[in-house]
């Protein structure tokens, strides 16, 4: 475990968050342990959180007793925030003189909204910092036990998000260019469209029989993989009621999970696990 003077050694190196500034910190995919070092400490240094449906509610243990924490996620069929009530409530509590803490799933920048942010807090003459997080389509990978690039099976890898601001497969994705010339595809937020999306590669020339997975929940101790082909993945996604969030991945490199997985360690059952409130 980590001591005293551990904590002492990170701490030197640590940025100091400045009254009416705001970071944007990237919580990593789920498991409590992925956010970083310096995201940790920031944490620490808030007096608000205004924190999204994906992160994990653990992280609230970690902010002060005199800080605010405020859920900017969907709760209860209820719909979200909208991105401009967010925003206002990020800029109000700035001009106001605190350590606004901005805290979302994966990398902020990553499908994340992080760019609008950022663009809405130079509007509003605030200063920020933005502390990276792992991504879901990288970090709920590596505990699906998939390799996200190996030598022999792709050199290249593309993200990409299942619909675009308009809720819409993204028109400006070139499918057909995207089904000849990628490798590797990773996918966000594409479990609606699967079909289309789906359709769409195989009409640009994509193999149907190309291995596909499915990661929910990525890295939390409800994770589930399921791995098919790309002819299969649409009608896959129905019959074993696969609901977000989850990252599909289609690629050679899915492959190498079968060859691995008897060797992978267990991230879970964990013990602390079945004492936290989720
Ligand atoms: N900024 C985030 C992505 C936000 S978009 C990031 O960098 O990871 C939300 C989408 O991310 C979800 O629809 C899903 O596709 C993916 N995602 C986020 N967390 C996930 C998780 N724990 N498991 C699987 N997919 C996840």
């Amino acid at each position: 475990m980590l001591n005293d003077s551990d904590v002492k050694i990170f701490a030197k190196y640590m940025p100091q968050f400045p009254p009416s500034s705001v970071w944007l910190v990237g919580a990593g995919p789920g498991h409590i342990g992925l956010i970083s070092v310096m995201g940790l400490f920031a944490l620490k240094q808030a007096d608000v959180i205004i924190y999204d449906a994906l992160v994990n509610k653990q992280f609230l243990q970690f902010i002060r007793a005199d800080a605010e924490a405020i859920y900017a996620g969907k709760r209860g069929g209820k719909p979200s925030a909208s991105q401009d009530n967010i925003i206002d409530t990020i800029i109000k509590h700035a001009k106001r003189g605190k350590k606004v803490l901005r805290l979302k799933g994966g990398d902020p920048f990553i499908f994340g909204r992080g760019g609008e942010e950022v663009d809405a807090l130079a509007k509003a003459n605030i200063k920020f910092l933005a502390i990276p997080g792992i991504t879901a389509g990288i970090g709920g990978l590596a505990f699906a036990h998939i390799p996200a690039t190996t030598r022999e099976t792709n050199q290249s890898i593309t993200f990409l998000t299942g619909h675009d601001a308009k809720g819409v497969i993204p028109s400006a994705i070139d499918w057909d260019a995207l089904a000849k010339g990628a490798q590797t595809i990773v996918m966000y937020m594409s479990l609606k469209h699967i079909h289309a999306i789906c359709d769409r590669l195989m009409a640009g020339g994509r193999q149907a029989n190309e291995p596909v997975a499915f990661v929910r929940n990525a890295t939390l101790p409800d994770q589930q993989v399921w791995q098919t082909t790309l002819f299969e993945a649409a009608d896959f996604v129905l019959a074993n009621d696969i609901t977000p969030p989850a990252i599909v991945v289609m690629g050679a490199n899915v492959e190498l999970r079968d060859r691995v997985l008897d060797y992978a360690l267990p991230f879970y059952p964990h013990p602390a696990d079945t004492q936290q409130p989720q």
